[in-house]
């Protein structure tokens, strides 16, 4: 009954907010409670919590009027699956009322085994915000002639270059351009961890023949970062039929790694020569030019038009990782935002050009401290074995800080986190670098962790 008002509020709800919004702030939540004027929604943390608080209020309160409710209040009440199961009555950011009321919302918990496949596309890398220059020319030329022609010429596209050059970007580009131009299309992006993921997933819950025939229907199938797949003889079979049925059906293809197939390790031959079949593209890091008109795009993308010198000042710092140019940038915004300064060189010096004389006395685990604590999540679970969305956010933060602050390598990262895989290290890094573009929140936190590691 609660649960089909919901329901049909959640569904109005997609429909007014983009894609993006309600995948990240709406499609977690349920109705906890709905009693005595006051309607509870249970989600699944802080931010998500600060968010529909401070952003969305008011839409959803309208739109339960819509549907005949109107209650005199609305809560926000943190609730996670597992704690739901455990009961525990010391973690801290588990309301009482997530224990008691939840239950009767007959819903099944959200790790139920079905399977949901994604588009995976995130709206914000387009050709238009991609910056083109030495180093990427050629592939942004190609991937421009794909969008406009897809499955004809350049199958498969195998653009390969090092860290934060901007693959996943340009690819994704393409993506979104052809999903826009042809919104039949089935455009699907995944990672190949994802696919590594889905695929066993798949065999553990039977469900093979949804996996393959998903990935089979794509009318555009990109594939990032599939130097992954080395060693995985059994995804690389899967991945190779994949391919022979897209291919034969002229379906495009695109596909990124950090290295030329050649060099993959253990990368089945036959799936190395199908690599070759089309086009290889090298992407080289942008040139100093190239570098500064991205850190102006990025700014502009936040309204904010930096002075020459700041933007060389950072194009000159980090030279090779657009995605750490990025987020030296970010950090800047984020510092002057807070105090409402414009930035200058002079700040831009003092916050970002000492980063090497910092005082050594941080050392790693004081940074997974104080993520820990900043989150009041104790230490064990930070690195434990916990997959829980209020858990996994702090986490991914922690690793994204010791990466910022003290350039630790990713396996490093991974095992100060207790992980064993470093390519988990790789993609939390990097989710939060593109979260701390959208989302103030995650910015605030880590200014704050920061400022408290230095103060
Ligand atoms: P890669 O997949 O090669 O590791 P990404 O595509 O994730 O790198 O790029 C890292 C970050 O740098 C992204 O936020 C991306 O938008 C940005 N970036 C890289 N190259 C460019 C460019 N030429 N123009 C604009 N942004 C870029
Ligand atoms: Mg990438």
């Amino acid at each position: 009954m609660q649960d089909s008002l919901w329901q049909a509020v959640l569904g109005e709800i997609e429909l007014t907010v983009s894609r993006g919004s309600f995948v990240t702030w709406f499609k977690n939540t349920r109705l906890l409670r709905h009693k005595d004027n006051i309607l509870v929604i249970g989600v699944q943390n802080v931010f998500v919590k600060q968010q529909l608080e401070r952003k969305y209020n008011q839409l959803i309160a309208d739109t339960l009027k819509k549907n005949g409710a109107e209650p005199e209040r609305i809560e926000y009440k943190i609730y996670s699956g597992a704690t739901l199961h455990k009961k525990t009555d010391d973690d801290p950011i588990v309301l009482e009322s997530a224990q008691s009321g939840a239950r009767t919302a007959n819903r099944p918990s959200p790790t139920t085994l079905t399977h949901t496949y994604r588009q995976g596309l995130n709206e914000r890398y387009t050709f238009e915000n991609f910056v083109v220059g030495s180093g990427n020319e050629l592939a942004y030329a190609a991937c421009q002639a794909i969008a406009s022609n897809p499955g004809t010429k350049y199958n498969p596209l195998f653009v390969y270059g090092g860290v934060g050059i901007g693959k996943t970007h340009l690819i994704q580009a393409v993506g979104n351009a052809i999903a826009s131009n042809n919104p039949g299309a089935h455009v699907v992006y995944i990672s190949t961890e994802q696919f590594v993921q889905e695929f066993l997933d798949a065999i553990r819950y039977k469900k093979n023949t949804d996996f393959a025939g998903y990935y089979r229907s794509a009318d555009v199938l990109i594939v990032d970062d599939v130097q992954i797949i080395a060693g995985k003889e059994k995804t690389q079979e899967e991945f190779f039929h994949t391919f022979n049925a897209l291919h034969q059906a002229n379906k495009q293809i695109i596909i990124s790694s950090d290295r030329p197939p050649k060099d993959i390790p253990t990368l089945e031959e036959r799936l190395r020569s199908r690599f070759a079949w089309g086009m290889s593209i090298d992407m080289q890091t942008p040139d100093f030019e190239t570098r500064c008109a991205i850190v102006q795009t990025k700014a502009h993308a936040h309204s904010i038009d930096l002075p020459q010198p700041v933007v060389e000042f950072l194009a000159n710092l980090i030279q090779t990782n657009i995605r750490e140019l990025e987020g030296a940038l970010n950090q800047l915004l984020a510092f002057c935002e807070m105090r409402e300064l414009d930035p200058d060189i002079s700040i831009a010096i003092g916050l970002l050009g000492s980063a090497k004389n910092r005082p050594k006395h941080i050392n790693p685990k004081q940074i997974v401290e104080r993520t820990a604590k900043y989150f009041h999540i104790p230490l064990d679970e930070i690195v434990g074995p916990k997959r829980d969305k209020d858990i996994v956010v702090p986490r991914q933060i922690a690793m994204h800080i010791l990466r910022s602050e003290l350039h630790l390598s990713f396996p490093k990262i991974a095992r100060e986190l207790g992980r064993k895989d470093h390519t988990t290290a790789i993609h939390s890094v990097e989710k939060i670098d593109k979260e701390m573009a959208l989302d103030a929140d995650i910015r605030l936190a880590i200014s704050e962790i920061r400022a408290h590691l230095y103060a």
